[in-house]
């Protein structure tokens, strides 16, 4: 199976090619992604009318980059898959739209992904993660655990109550006037910071449950970065090194404990060989990785991080996405619909007409 992956649900317009032979690895023939990192610099965040423009420009430029990078054609794929949700509307439609055009003009199956099962079954397209398997996706606007039973099978075990991590960090970056997205800013400063020189909270730790909170913490910085200020009418490199630092073990700290209850939790399935794959942007962090790392070691679990590449976004994860559901039979036609939420445990088919 060769199968042409659209995706533009957020900031990034990305087209990829996967081929997948039964009894093989799958292989990602190309993979290009357009960030707009530079055309929301000055906002201080994703402004969707930008967003959907920018999409609407470069999809076709990702479509025809990946096929030659793939060295193939549309008339030898085997299905265009596309990412119909969640997202900002704007975006997602404009990838549906040209996902009907591409497959409509090729006389090719087309296949709705959910964004959100994309990232969750990327560990079954970079190693063998055999059902089901843990997931903690964590990313700019999402944050849960999931069980994964099957291509179309999640069973969310809890998440976050208010923020996700990654909006977190890109708060954090812009308290600090640090670049975004902050992820990748935050955890450069942190690199030279004492992680324990701000005493942050770890919210809901006391709370039984996989359930997570980060809004708080953003207060919390909030509040040490004016101290600092008003002691000092600026801050020094180091007390932005050092409140970064503390940031990221506070988030790092917060996302261990909860994936050890919700470790726990999926041993009690008693699976035979247990894995614990992480997915989403936040991923990429290497502090909160290695501490997820050694977590699932103490459960004698296998633990799966999938490259950088792949853990922010990318087509290839639609792709394959593309790939599992082509395989179980799931086959979208012209009425298929962005939609603006998808929530994962009921992700099996978006529902037609309502866009909700
Ligand atoms: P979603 O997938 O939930 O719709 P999204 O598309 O914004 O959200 P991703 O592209 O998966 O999410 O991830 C982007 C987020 O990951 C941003 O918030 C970014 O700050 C964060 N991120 C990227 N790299 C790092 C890093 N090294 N450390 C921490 N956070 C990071
Ligand atoms: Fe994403």
């Amino acid at each position: 199976l060769t199968v042409l992956g659209l995706e533009s649900s957020c900031d990034d317009t990305a087209a990829a090619v996967v081929r997948h032979r039964e009894g093989e690895a799958p292989e990602i023939l190309s993979s290009v992604v357009a960030g707009q990192t530079a055309l929301h610099a000055d906002f201080g965040g994703v402004v969707p009318e930008i967003a959907a423009r920018a999409h609407t420009e470069k999809l076709d430029l990702c479509v025809e980059e990946a096929l030659s990078e793939a060295g193939l054609g549309l008339d030898e794929l085997d299905a265009i898959a596309v990412t119909a949700g969640p997202g900002l509307i704007g975006g997602v439609l404009a990838g549906v739209m040209l996902a009907k055009g591409l497959a409509a003009g090729a006389g090719l199956p087309l296949i709705g992904v959910n964004h959100l099962a994309g990232h969750a079954l990327t560990p079954r397209l970079t190693d063998e993660a055999t059902f089901p398997y843990l997931m903690l996706l964590v990313s700019g606007g999402h944050c849960q655990f999931l069980l994964v039973k099957g291509t179309d099978d999640f069973t969310r075990l809890g998440g976050t109550i208010d923020d996700a991590p990654g909006e977190a960090f890109d708060k954090t970056a812009k308290l600090l006037a640090l670049p975004q997205p902050g992820g990748p800013s935050v955890e450069a400063e942190a690199r030279n910071g004492d992680p324990r020189r701000f005493a942050l909270p770890r919210p809901l730790l006391d709370r039984p449950g996989c359930d997570m909170s980060f809004s708080g913490l953003k207060t919390a910085l909030l509040r040490e970065r004016d101290k600092l200020l008003e002691r000092d009418g600026g801050l020094h490199v180091q007390d932005r090194a050092d409140l970064c630092a503390s940031f990221q073990a506070a988030v790092s700290d917060v996302l261990a404990e909860k994936s050890r209850r919700a470790l726990a939790e999926y041993m009690t399935l008693s699976p035979v060989r247990p894995i614990f794959a992480v997915a989403g942007g936040v991923s990429a962090n290497m502090t909160i990785r290695s501490a997820l790392d050694t977590v699932s070691a103490e459960f004698g679990a296998t633990f799966l991080a999938p490259p950088l590449k792949l853990c922010t976004d990318n087509a290839a994860m639609i792709a394959w996405g593309g790939i599992e559901a082509f395989r179980a039979g799931r086959r979208d036609d012209m009425t298929l619909q962005a939609r603006p939420r998808w929530p994962l445990d009921q992700s099996a088919q978006p529902m037609l007409g309502s866009g909700k």
